[in-house]
């Protein structure tokens, strides 16, 4: 990790892609590229705030720009600003840190989701993207270029062109965990931003595309909050495993398992391009 000093430019740092310069982490509304917030934007501060925010969010944007202020788990505020100030890897310690939590990317008007698990403390963190700027999004993106989702092969930085069509990133907790291991508490918390996304989605909703057991179980659980008919016993996550399930208005809704797109996956070869190809192709039936 590299200890940051404060140079000439008094803690600014120049945005990889524009060059504005902005402090870290990045206030509400300041400029940075794809921000959903604004500096009146009403920020959680207690799990209650985070539900009764969430539940009045009229639309997915309205949504996103209060994810992307959030401090109601205070462990995770202080982590993601500790590596957002000092705790920067040396190889991006020029550059600002987003510091805040990730607001959903992609399409608002999806048919599918992609439910990841939660930040990376040098990814996401630092580029206020999901799965932007670390070794698991080179892998997704590219894949997700490969099969018509996305404009770019990369997703490098907010502001590089990159754009989803028909698929919409989110997480089952938004803000970088120490060791990526969120509580039981925390994901409990995060788990209103995700139900308000599903429930945002659901009217065009066709599939939810879980990457991990974290995630297919946090969205299983969100679900069920929504009175969606989920199967009984709770199906097991696994690879390419797909369940039916049935949402509030009853239309139905695949839900499909896949391999975290995580390095211990993807150098062991146990997640293989084509395996995570054939998955997204999936998606289209
Ligand atoms: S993990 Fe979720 S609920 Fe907790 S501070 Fe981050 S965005 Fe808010």
């Amino acid at each position: 990790m590299g200890r940051r000093d404060v140079g000439p430019l008094g803690g600014l740092d120049p945005h990889p892609v524009t060059g504005d310069l902005f402090p870290s982490p990045v206030p509400a509304g300041s400029g940075w590229p794809g921000d959903p917030a604004t500096s009146d934007t009403p920020v959680a501060g207690t799990p209650a705030a985070v539900r009764r925010l969430a539940a009045s969010a009229g639309d997915v944007a309205e949504l996103q720009a209060r994810v992307s202020v959030c401090r109601a788990c205070p462990r995770l505020v202080r982590w993601r600003e500790d590596v957002a100030v000092s705790g920067r890897r040396a190889s991006f310690a020029d550059q600002p840190y987003w510091g805040r939590p990730g607001p959903s990317f992609g399409d608002p008007d999806a048919d599918v989701l992609l439910v990841g698990l939660a930040p990376a403390a040098n990814g996401t963190n630092r580029t206020g993207r999901m799965f932007t700027g670390d070794a698991s999004g080179d892998v997704l993106y590219a894949a997700l270029h490969r099969t018509g989702y996305a404009a770019l092969p990369t997703s490098v930085a907010a502001g590089d062109g990159q754009a989803l069509t028909g698929i919409r990133i989110v997480a089952a907790v938004r803000c970088a965990p120490p060791e990526n291991r969120p509580t039981p508490r925390e994901r409990a918390t995060c788990a209103a931003w995700l139900e308000r996304d599903l429930e945002l989605s659901a009217p065009r909703l066709r599939a939810v595309l879980c990457l991990g057991a974290i995630g297919w179980d946090a969205t299983l659980a969100a679900v069920r909050s929504l009175g969606w008919d989920v199967p009984r016993p709770k199906p097991r996550f696994g690879h390419a495993r797909e369940v039916a399930l049935t949402t509030a208005d009853g239309h139905g809704v695949r839900l499909v398992g896949c391999y975290h797109v995580s390095p211990h996956n993807t150098y062991t070869g146990r997640l293989t391009p084509d395996m995570l190809d054939d998955v997204l192709r999936s998606l289209r039936r």
